[in-house]
């Protein structure tokens, strides 16, 4: 869906932004996947991107099968990094992914709001962030929200609950 695509592109580039203005402090590297968590789960619009990626794919779609069954990283990672320690989907990865080393704004609570940041990146603090050099997860997530949304509308579908009507973001429910 083009509006997905188009989030994605805007995730990218201020990503590409804020590694250019701190270059120093983020340290993000090829290999390293302390972010790729197990078990992180996406919306269905960002799931069916994903899996018309893989049916691009079918070689890719034999070494995830693979993967799925020999599990190098032991449950400790998500179950699309490879034994190598990279991404297997990287072009097509969800947008929480892309926003994955940069500081990003999170909700605390109800009332509070604090900048976060991978503990191997800002090792001197982030005091030199400038106002808007983050990535707000909350807008994100509702633009993500959103698109699935409309994703769901012209399908003919229900509005989606965010919380609930979600993909989980292995091998197995993408490959179903
Ligand atoms: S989809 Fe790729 S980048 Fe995202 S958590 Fe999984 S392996 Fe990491």
């Amino acid at each position: 869906m083009r509006e997905y695509l188009n989030l994605q592109e805007k995730v990218d580039a201020e990503f590409e932004r804020l590694s250019t203005k701190h270059h120093s402090e983020i340290n993000c590297s090829s290999g390293c996947h302390d972010c790729c968590a197990p078990e992180l789960s996406v919306t269905r619009v960002e799931a069916d991107q994903i899996k018309r990626f893989l049916l691009d794919d079918p070689a890719l779609v034999v070494s995830l099968k693979q993967l799925a069954t020999q599990d190098p990283h032991r449950g400790t990672r998500c179950t699309l990094l490879n034994e190598e320690g990279l991404c297997s989907i990287y072009e097509a990865r969800p947008v929480v992914c892309r926003s994955h080393g940069a500081p990003v704004l999170v909700q605390i609570d109800e009332k509070r709001e604090g900048i976060d940041a991978c503990p191997k990146n800002f090792k001197r603090g982030m005091n030199m962030l400038e106002v808007g050099d983050w990535i707000n997860i909350e807008t994100l997530n509702t633009m993500t929200a959103l698109i699935d949304w409309r994703y769901a509308l012209d399908e003919g579908r229900e509005k989606p609950d965010p919380e609930i009507d979600r993909v989980s973001l292995t091998v197995e429910a993408l490959l179903s």
